[in-house]
């Protein structure tokens, strides 16, 4: 079975896209949503969180304390970095447990906003990314969750540009309102099937 990662930069449509091909009968693990998840439900992770940030890093009741974390870490650099050391594996633990259960489909997606970024494509057959102009991809997200286009480019300014993720994935699909993107996903789900033999 093959692990094939896919990405894109802000409001490019990687979600989107990945919700095709959950309906040609993919299997898609969602590592942003996974990251949130595992700090509150990997045992390992959040003895390592408590260690490193303290115990306010939780309620009472296991909640995790985002505001006592994010006041710790977009103070300090460094910080930041370790909290991500510490939440990747994590990721990765969840990830390979997801695949462990999942039989008889010739390949899976992991959609990651940071697969680049965070080295996690290494782990991966074979990567897509989603691609779409820059002003495309700011409307789409100021209509989406009405944030302001300085926030967005805020973010976007903190991932790899689309022209060096262009240069590491092997597949692109254009989601510019120019090409249609469901004959794109067709054709790459023969490609996987193919490889998969
Ligand atoms: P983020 O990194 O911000 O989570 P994303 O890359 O996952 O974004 P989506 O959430 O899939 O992007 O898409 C951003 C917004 O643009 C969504 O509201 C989505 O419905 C819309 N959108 C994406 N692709 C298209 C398209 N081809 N046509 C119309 N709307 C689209």
């Amino acid at each position: 079975m093959l692990k094939i990662g896919i990405t894109g930069n802000i409001g490019s449509g990687k979600t989107t896209v990945s919700k095709v091909f959950e309906i040609l009968g993919v299997p898609v693990f969602y590592a942003d949503d996974a990251a949130k998840k595992v700090m509150t439900h990997d045992p390992l992770l959040v003895g390592q969180l408590i260690n490193a940030f303290g115990a306010g890093s939780f309620f009472s009741d296991g909640a995790l304390n985002r505001k006592h974390i994010a006041d710790i870490v977009f103070k300090d650099e460094a910080q930041l970095q370790l909290l991500n050391s510490l939440v990747h594996p994590a990721v990765f633990r969840a990830f390979n447990q997801w695949v462990a259960n999942i039989k008889n489909v010739p390949y899976v997606l992991k959609e990651a906003a940071l697969l680049f970024e965070s080295d996690s494509y290494k782990m991966c057959d074979q990567t897509i990314l989603v691609t779409a102009p820059l002003e495309l991809r700011i409307n789409r997200v100021m209509q989406r969750d009405g944030l302001q286009r300085a926030d967005i480019l805020n973010r976007e300014n903190k991932q790899f540009t689309e022209e060096k993720k262009k240069t590491l994935a092997n597949f692109i699909i254009k989601n510019d309102d120019t090409e249609l993107v469901i004959p794109q996903v067709l054709e790459l789900h023969d490609v996987f099937r193919s490889l998969s033999h």
